[in-house]
């Protein structure tokens, strides 16, 4: 009798009182046991399982009834009290048998089966996976509604000739025709109703979030992996510049191939994986929620926490699932645990994969991508801000990924496209080198195009305010100088410069520390020799010296960059660099200065993270500016707070500098953004920064095809990484060969400036005083900052 009684699972929102008035019918229970057991049933009836459904919510009656019940119910709580002053628990009747109590007829606690199907099918709740009843399947969302997307319309995406089902929608048509001749849908106009085939429709929730170009991107993504562009390739290379959304556009397509086909009623794809960096798996999980909402859409997060077993066992049944009892139609998942896990899901259907920082696959002989490469997922898209990192193969490699077999083999690409166009683009290169390269590109550019969307940041200037970006070319110090000299004209130095070296990277590290600050070494021991150019009060202050920015030429441009905006401006500024032991001299400094600082590590939980984010991004906070390590993974973190950034130090690696810079110019910014790169003038850094543009030239190239982008270097150029060049401003603007430049800043304009391409941006040498940034023109003739290029995202 009791389990009847009893909900198997404690209903949610239950009211308290309810749950009281059980717990006393369980004692009248226990003690009325010498009545009968019908008893419970006439007298109960009011707590009786028929007041609420499976789920335990309560079902609405008639008023009238409703009154009844509250009069027994008072009746009942009457009764309850006088029972409940007897002395508790009695003893159980001699002829009480549970074996009778349980064995007795169990009763569906609903009326009748016409009651059944009142309370069920009004309401949307279903009991377990019982079959839905036959309800006419209905597109999803109305294609012709206010501000709708529509990824795929039956009357004008679908070939006439083919594809077209003409038996089941020629009978139906049939069943419908008037005596007139026409049908019903004919004449109201409503024919395409009538057919299986529907419209695909952005989801509203998602649809009224999305930018224009986010809806030019979720088209073109849903074209490439259903197949429309071309119909042997499925996949595709979302390389849009940070900042532009590209998760969004992502969710938007996953959202709705999951959901959505042509046919209506039924999905695309039953299950997706996204892939990413491991620091990136929580990202994506809280970011699907946040556009999707909590109820929509439950992932599968594989975060590396949980245990072995338990991970093995989530993918197995994730890998098993099909239709129905598929759960979390997406799992999110590191690349490093979805190679190990490949196995395990080698036989399984997957409708979508998305690899996001995709340059993880320009490998072809990685274990990465051989593993993701056997997953059988025909629908691949690849998400990657800067999709060259080091030359066309590696391009290669990633569209091969997204479309097996689009460009032929590795071999065949190599010989038809990466040899002919690496040899024109050398500055040694023939003039018919160059017309073989531009040809070879344009050939190569017609197939890719089809499957890459590449939008630069310039689109987001419609939203957000002007952002000046500044390459800061800054004069060594005088005691920098003399210890650049020593080093690099050392026995050791001289000994690697002629191959007999062996610590090529340990040299280019020393000369990275030395150019952001000499206290970064432990002179003079690391350099033989510096002690004789160490000024006499350098080994007086010991070990907790205080920080001398005079030491250092980028150091002494930010003291005083730093000084000026805080007492002239409300702006908040983030200063990053690659070495953590640079931003403990800089957090130093800032303690000397008492400016407040906040800093993130790499070592950080993801949610300390955010409150340290969210504390600065807060106007009313103390914190002037935030340290960043660029190798913290900063990619995703909004710090809108400041308008100002700097970049203290250059990477080698072109995608780090482009996530580290794209932290504050970016959707929610209100106020001009400035950001600043720092590049120490004639020295390594500005090798580095070469290299980087010319990887970035190569990149806007291919992606972008800009064909006139100047050839700036021989490759032999960057083995002179540690030559340095002191009778220069800027060395990189040598390169140029620049024809704009005339008395000491561009005085002729570019016909467009191009973000990727820093010698079509503007070139201030000597009148720093007319750049339009008050705090850096400042810096004219203060001696230190030799050459400025100046990039304005559009104008207002
Ligand atoms: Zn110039």
């Amino acid at each position: 009798m009791l389990l009847k009684r009893r909900p198997s699972s404690a209903p949610p929102k239950q009211p308290t009182s309810v749950l009281n008035k059980r717990r006393k019918r369980l004692v009248q229970v226990d003690s009325d046991q010498s009545d009968s057991d019908s008893a419970y049933d006439d007298n109960d009836e009011d707590f009786d399982a028929e007041d609420y459904d499976s789920d335990g919510y309560p079902i609405p009656k008639k008023k009238q009834k409703h009154d009844k019940r509250k009069e027994a119910k008072r009746a009942a709580l009457n009764d309850l009290t006088i029972h409940n002053n007897r002395e508790l628990p009695p003893p159980l009747p001699k002829d009480y048998n549970p074996i009778k109590v349980l064995k007795s007829k169990f009763k569906v606690p609903f009326k009748d089966t016409t009651d059944v199907a009142q309370s069920v099918v009004p309401s949307s709740r279903t009991l377990g996976i019982r079959r839905r009843l036959h309800i006419a399947a209905r597109a999803l969302h109305d294609w012709n509604a206010d501000g709708s997307i529509v990824l795929y319309d039956p009357e004008k995406d679908e070939p006439k000739s083919e594809n077209s089902t003409p038996e089941e929608p020629k009978e139906e048509v049939k069943s419908n025709h008037l005596k007139g001749g026409k049908s019903l849908a004919e004449l109201l106009g409503t024919k395409k109703v009538e057919h299986k085939k529907g419209h695909v429709v952005v989801d509203p929730v998602l649809s009224k979030v999305l930018r224009p170009h986010q809806i030019d991107g979720v088209k073109f993504l849903y074209r490439c992996t259903t197949g429309k562009i071309h119909p042997n390739a499925y996949g595709c290379i979302m390389a849009d510049e940070m900042g532009l959304g590209k998760t969004l556009q992502c969710i938007a397509l996953m959202w709705t191939l999951l959901r959505q086909s042509g046919e209506i009623g039924k999905p695309t794809i039953e299950k997706a994986i996204i892939v990413c960096p491991s620091s990136l798996v929580r990202n994506w999980a809280n970011e699907l929620v946040k556009w999707l909402g909590p109820n929509r859409i439950r992932p599968l997060a594989i975060d590396g926490k949980a245990n072995k077993e338990k991970v093995t066992a989530d993918m197995k049944q994730w890998g098993s699932a099909q239709g129905r009892m598929v759960v979390n139609p997406v799992l999110i998942i590191s690349y490093e645990t979805l190679r190990s896990y490949c196995p395990i899901l080698k036989n399984s259907q997957i409708g979508l994969l998305l690899c996001d920082e995709g340059h993880r696959l320009k490998n072809g002989n990685s274990l990465t991508f051989q593993a993701l490469n056997s997953l059988l997922v025909q629908r691949r898209v690849i998400l990657s801000g800067t999709p060259i990192q080091n030359d066309l193969s590696e391009y290669f490699s990633l569209l091969n990924f997204a479309n097996p077999g689009l460009l032929g083999t590795p071999n065949e690409f190599r010989k038809n496209y990466e040899i002919p166009i690496l040899r024109g683009r050398d500055a040694d290169a023939t003039q018919k080198d160059h017309e073989t390269s531009d040809q070879k590109l344009s050939e190569l550019w017609a197939i890719v195009s089809k499957f890459i969307i590449r939008r630069t940041n310039d689109i987001l200037s419609k939203y957000l305010p002007v952002k000046f970006e500044h390459v800061v070319f800054c004069k060594l110090s005088p005691l920098q100088l003399d210890l650049y000299n020593v080093f690099i004209t050392s026995k050791a130095m001289q000994r690697l410069l002629r191959g007999q070296g062996s610590q090529p990277l340990k040299a280019i590290t020393m000369l990275k520390k030395l150019v952001n600050h000499p206290d970064l070494l432990n002179l003079p021991e690391e350099i033989r020799g510096s002690e004789d150019v160490l000024p006499s009060h350098y080994h007086t202050q010991g070990r907790h010296r205080v920080i001398s920015p005079e030491f250092s030429g980028k150091m002494m441009v930010l003291d005083r960059m730093l000084t000026k905006i805080n007492k002239e401006t409300d702006d908040k500024i983030v200063i990053i660099s690659n070495y953590t032991q640079s931003l403990d001299l800089i957090e130093k400094y800032c303690r000397q200065r008492s400016y407040g600082s906040l800093r993130l590590d790499g070592s950080m939980t993801i949610n300390k993270r955010q409150k340290l984010v969210d504390k600065f991004n807060d106007p009313n906070g103390n914190e002037f500016i935030f340290l960043l390590s660029s190798k913290a993974g900063g990619c995703g973190l909004n710090l809108i707070g400041a308008n100002r950034l700097v970049l203290f130090d250059p990477d080698w690696n072109p995608a780090a500098d482009q996530q580290a810079l794209a932290r504050v110019w970016r959707d929610g910014q209100k106020k001009d953004c400035y950001i600043y790169r720092l590049i120490a003038t004639g020295t390594i850094e500005e090798k580095i920064f070469q290299r980087q543009s010319h990887k970035q030239s190569l990149s806007s190239c291919v992606v972008d095809e800009s064909t006139d982008t100047e050839r700036h270097f021989s490759l032999s150029d960057l083995r002179q990484l540690f030559m340095y060049n002191s009778e220069t401003n800027c060395d990189t603007h040598d390169t140029f060969k620049c024809k704009r430049c005339a008395e000491g800043k561009s005085v002729q304009d570019v016909e467009s400036m191009q973000y990727g391409d820093t010698s079509s941006w503007d070139h201030y040498d000597e009148k720093l005083q007319d750049l339009p940034d008050a705090i850096l023109s400042e810096e004219a003739g203060k001696g230190i900052v030799s050459f400025v290029f100046q990039y304005i995202s559009h104008l207002r």
